[in-house]
């Protein structure tokens, strides 16, 4: 059967474009190879209606929710390639099989490149956090440290202090200009220039951190940029544009959330500079909408 839209990423942003397509009486496919980037974390935070909820859970209501209408498909497994296919898209699954749609939703999300610290990746959405609005509440008043990633780093630590006693750790790179130390030094953060070598403490919990001097401070939890990566070559594949983020490319989209390529619409963190939960449900809420208001006013894709 050719759907009238396939989306892929069955997530935060998936499913909720999935639903306006679902609702306006679409045949969809969701495919979903079920690593979303937030699996790491016990519990998500700051989620309309959901606080405090296990990842896992509120997905699994979401896809049992979208699951209840009947024009609607889902299959458990990784798209490996998309490409057009007769004035649609034919999409193959590593499984083998191949599915052909009018529209096509990306919603395939990210994938997350900490910095390369022994200790990090077994504390990541436990004590090395990347966002405080999505876990700050939860380490609150904890000796907080930042250790510097990215050129926004020093940003991120004069925000740290509203949670707890914060340490800006430079790496011995990430050096704040002189508004920024002005900014630090108001807000009491302590910055350390001798790098961060190694987290201690048994993981997931934190400790400290050990400097390459020697020393260990106090730390109870870290947060850090990542650089981010399309967690799919798909977009790529189907030569869709990319934008630079202050983390790294996302997907190129005009108001209805459609990308550079006709027919091929994209939500969540892919298609966006800033990540969270809700940001993606809603881009991918106006992924879905734009996918449906195409179909329904026939304009078709280029050959
Ligand atoms: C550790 C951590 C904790 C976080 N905590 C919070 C929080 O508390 N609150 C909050 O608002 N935000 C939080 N975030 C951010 C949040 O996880 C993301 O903004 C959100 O997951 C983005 O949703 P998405 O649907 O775009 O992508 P994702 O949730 O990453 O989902 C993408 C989906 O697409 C699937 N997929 C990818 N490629 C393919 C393919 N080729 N074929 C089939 N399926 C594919 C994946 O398996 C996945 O299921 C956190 C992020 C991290 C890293």
């Amino acid at each position: 059967m050719r759907y009238d839209a396939i989306v892929i990423g069955g997530s935060y942003a998936g499913l909720s474009a999935a639903m306006q397509l679902a609702r306006a009486r679409r045949r969809v496919l969701v495919i979903d190879a079920g690593v979303p980037r937030n699996r790491f974390a016990k519990a998500a935070h700051g989620f309309f209606g959901q606080e405090n909820k296990p990842p896992r859970a509120i997905l699994q209501e979401a896809a049992r929710q979208v699951g209840a209408y009947p024009t609607v498909a889902f299959v458990q497994d990784e798209a490996v390639s998309a490409e057009p296919d007769a004035g649609g898209f034919a999409v193959t699954l590593a499984g083998g099989r191949r599915e052909t749609a009018a529209r096509l939703v990306l919603a395939t999300g990210l994938r997350d490149e900490l910095p390369p610290i022994p200790g990090m990746q077994e504390r990541w959405g436990a004590t090395v956090l990347h966002c405080p609005y999505c876990h700050g509440y939860e380490v609150g008043d904890r000796q907080l440290g930042v250790l510097a990633n990215h050129v926004m780093s020093a940003h991120q630590a004069a925000l740290i202090p509203d949670w707890g006693p914060t340490t800006y750790f430079t790496q011995g790179i990430f050096e704040p200009d002189a508004e920024q130390a002005e900014r630090l030094a108001a807000r009491g953060v302590k910055i350390e220039r001798s790098p961060v070598v190694a987290l201690l403490g048994k993981a997931p919990a934190l400790d400290a951190v050990r400097l390459s001097d020697g020393r260990i401070v106090a730390v109870g939890a870290l947060f850090t940029a990542t650089k981010t990566h399309m967690a799919s070559p798909l977009a790529e594949q189907l030569g869709c544009a990319f934008d630079d983020g202050p983390l790294g490319a996302y997907l190129r989209t005009d108001a209805w959330k459609q990308t550079t390529v006709t027919g091929v619409y994209a939500g969540g963190d892919a298609a966006s500079p800033m990540h969270n939960a809700t940001l993606a449900s809603a881009s991918g809420v106006m992924a879905g909408v734009g996918a449906h208001q195409s179909l329904a006013l026939e304009i078709k894709p280029a050959a």
